[in-house]
């Protein structure tokens, strides 16, 4: 595979002008910006609206970063357009769109906000074990190029979120859990995402990940801790971009579960080799000792391993998620967004309940629960294998 660039530089915080000058920097270290975005092309700026978060909270892109691409969009006499799918839209999309900073930078920047659940959607052939065709919205389809602005955050079921796990959003609403629960295991799942990621792949101009501030421990959601990543990093090879992120969090890129299907599909780089990096000195950057999500034994083992202890020893080795009933509000957010269908709600007390026979551990409520009514919980034997603290 060809050697391709990965540009990072060191931010500390998100003054407008700083973050201009640095995606600046990185758009240009990938050639010149009229070759690399056309002129009166439309532009779709594919961001990471997890739910209704506020930029502080560390889980969603923050305005400043998608002004900085805007701006850069423009400049090349382009026309850029905003859009997400959230996983949670149980207020509607302007809640997410109000509470993110979207509304307002759409505002003061004039510029479209795209809802993916209303543009419609197109159906696509995959190659994937079980699912044939998948859903994505018509946003992706209608745009003449795409550019990717993920959190950088950990992720209980995957182990990291970057760029290529960013592109789950093209997906529209609730087709989401439907896939998912096609693909409940992290290494089904993966393919599916590779599958997504070779369709964007033909008019992905580049990825940018916001890391100034971005989430430690049991990401993607409220479960995690913000943490000062102080980086902001880019490239046109984003599983490369995902590489690079990956070790720097002290995982090895070359056999990780989610990057591996992308490797072999030839869609990317991920041996660190193949990399040009230009910026800041990589020890500028703060990742010193980041805490994984609890699950990251599970993903680190090689999947037959998994397997056969979660067939055979199941009852001795389990991570699973609890609802604390205290903090729970009774929304039942999480029953609708549960892929295998394990959540009912409680006839008496009306709220919900986890049928653990039927769990698989993919954790999506315990992302979506707005009200941290949902943690996550170990066996004593696999707590000896976690080694995070937890807070
Ligand atoms: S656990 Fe969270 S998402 Fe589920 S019903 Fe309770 S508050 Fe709502
Ligand atoms: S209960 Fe939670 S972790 Fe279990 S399958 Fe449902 S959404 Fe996934």
């Amino acid at each position: 595979m060809p050697k391709t660039i990965v540009s990072a530089y060191h931010c500390t915080d998100y003054s407008k002008d700083n973050i201009y000058d640095i995606v600046e920097k990185i758009v240009k270290s990938f050639g010149n910006l009229f070759e690399i975005i056309k002129p009166k092309s439309k532009v779709l700026l594919k961001l990471n609206l997890l739910s209704a978060y506020t930029p502080d909270q560390a889980i969603t892109t923050h305005p400043e970063i998608v002004r900085a691409v805007i701006n850069i969009v423009r400049k090349a006499g382009a026309i850029p357009v905003l859009g997400d799918s959230p996983g949670n839209l149980v207020n509607g999309i302007e809640h997410v769109w109000e509470k993110t900073g979207m509304l307002q930078l759409a505002k003061e920047e004039n510029v479209e906000l795209v809802n993916f659940e209303a543009c419609g959607c197109v159906e696509v052939s995959i190659q994937h074990p079980t699912i044939k065709q998948i859903y994505i919205t018509k946003a992706v389809t209608d745009c003449d190029a795409i550019i990717n602005l993920p959190k950088l955050k950990t992720h209980t079921f995957m182990g990291f979120t970057c760029g290529v796990k960013n592109f789950y959003g093209v997906v529209p609403g609730a087709r989401k859990v439907e896939y998912h629960k096609l693909s409940p295991t992290p290494k089904e799942f993966s393919y599916l995402l590779s599958e997504i990621y070779r369709m964007i792949r033909e008019k992905l101009l580049f990825t940018i990940v916001d890391g100034v501030w971005g989430l430690e421990g049991n990401g993607p959601s409220l479960s995690g801790q913000k943490r000062k990543y102080n980086i902001i990093a880019g490239s046109q090879d984003t599983v490369m971009l995902d590489s690079f992120i990956l070790n720097r969090l002290g995982i090895n890129s070359k056999n990780n579960l989610l990057l591996k299907p992308l490797k072999e599909k030839k869609l990317g780089n991920t041996d660190l080799e193949n990399m040009i990096y230009i910026g800041d000195s990589v020890s500028s950057f703060n990742f010193t000792k980041t805490k994984l999500p609890v699950t990251k034994f599970l993903n680190l083992l090689p999947s037959w391993i998994a397997r056969f202890v979660t067939k055979y020893f199941g009852w001795l080795f389990w991570v699973k998620p609890h609802i604390i009933e205290k903090k729970c509000v009774g929304c039942l957010q999480c029953m609708k967004s549960c892929p295998a269908k394990a959540i009912e709600k409680d006839k008496k007390s009306l709220k919900p309940v986890i049928r653990k026979d039927k769990c698989i551990g993919c954790f999506c409520c315990h992302e979506l629960c707005l009200h941290k009514a949902i943690e996550i919980r170990e066996s004593f034997i696999a707590s000896l294998f976690i080694k995070n603290e937890k807070k």
